[in-house]
């Protein structure tokens, strides 16, 4: 790195002060030009990588802390979607001049907090200056015994579709953050700008799915519930059914639809971060004690077919079976 990112601190000090006391052993002290991982006899590394523009990906105003957490569980919701233990991540600072070191202590305290919760440690990063805004990016590792990862594209026909949590919060919780639905009580505005702001990755569950080989495929709910069951039909080559009537809707976004009919909204409109599955018909009672069992909400919510047409389709079924008209599926984070 040339120029000094952001504060009066060089790069070596600005890792040493704020990034150096986050890693774990893995990370060398930050002294050592990589990391060094040793994965457990009979397990496979997942990784996945997640970045985040200003303005672009997140609004601007949030606190340093909320940004590290949303960054870190963005990545580690693509882990929980898979199956896999997080373990640890790598974190690349792209530092505007505005950045100073009352923020990367924000920032950094936003990761420990996030890292004590979720059992994981910083192996390492890059930190550069830029003239543009500030950019983030994290890679994240996990965990899965040999062979048990998730994929997209497992499913068959006939398989059921579920979903955990609820959808739509968060799609209803940007406009929350941006000063919308000023009508609605304030306690759900609060819950559903929460949902948007720090979503919960369903890491327990997704490791469950995995080791009970429970799923026969499975993706986090990241551009919107009709997208990413459609990313699962398209990698399996399958048609997919959805009963509008049977999405999990929570009680402040079922005010919001009732009042304005924005079903498709919360069912298109992404940032949810709950894992979308298929499994088979005969593990539904599995299930059902699996959820009891972690107190999540799951619902099955469609059905696999097989491919009717030249390609893959979603279609959204109305409470008459017929189906509904869809302009988009979901949202492309671009
Ligand atoms: P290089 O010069 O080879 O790019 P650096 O000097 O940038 O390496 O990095 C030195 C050490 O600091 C490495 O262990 C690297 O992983 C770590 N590091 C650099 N930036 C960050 C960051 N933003 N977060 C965590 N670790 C970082
Ligand atoms: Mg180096």
């Amino acid at each position: 790195m040339s120029s000094e990112p952001g504060s009066t601190l060089g790069e070596f000090d600005l890792i040493a002060k704020y990034f150096a006391p986050l890693a774990g052993p893995e990370g060398l002290g930050l002294k050592d030009d990589a990391a060094l991982f040793t994965p457990k006899p009979g397990t496979q590394l997942v990784i996945t990588a997640d970045a985040m523009t200003a303005g672009v990906h997140f609004l601007g105003d949030e606190q340093p802390d909320v940004i590290a957490q949303r960054l870190l569980r963005v990545n580690l919701s693509d882990l929980s979607g898979k199956g896999a233990r997080p373990c640890g991540y790598l974190l690349s600072l792209a530092l505007p001049g505005t950045v100073d070191g009352s923020w990367l202590k924000a920032f950094a305290s936003g990761l420990k907090a996030d890292q004590e919760q979720f059992g994981i440690v910083l192996f390492g990063g890059d930190t550069v200056s830029t003239p543009g805004p500030l950019v983030l990016s994290i890679t994240a590792f996990g965990e899965v015994s040999q062979d048990a990862m998730i994929r997209r594209g497992g499913a068959d026909a006939g398989d059921d579709l579920y979903v955990t949590g609820t959808i739509g919060d968060a799609a209803f919780g940007l406009e929350v953050a941006r000063g919308g639905f000023l009508e609605l009580p304030a306690k759900q505005r609060a819950y559903l700008e929460c949902r948007y702001r720090l979503p919960q990755p369903r890491l327990a569950f997704g490791l469950a799915l995995a080791e009970a080989n429970i799923a026969s495929a499975a993706a986090d709910v990241s551009d919107g519930l009709l997208a990413d069951a459609g990313h699962v039909a398209i990698a399996s080559c399958l048609d997919v059914d959805v009963f509008a009537d049977r999405a999990p809707i929570s009680p402040a976004a079922a005010e919001i639809i009732a009042g304005d009919g924005r079903l498709l909204q919360a069912l298109t409109g992404g940032d949810d971060y709950e894992i979308v599955f298929a499994a088979k018909p005969s593990q539904r009672d599995a299930l059902s004690a699996l959820a009891e069992q972690q107190s999540l909400q799951v619902s099955r919510i469609g059905a696999f077919r097989a491919i009717a047409g030249a390609q893959s389709e979603v279609r959204l079924l109305g409470a008459d079976g017929a189906p509904m008209n869809i302009d988009r599926l979901g949202y492309s984070h671009r």
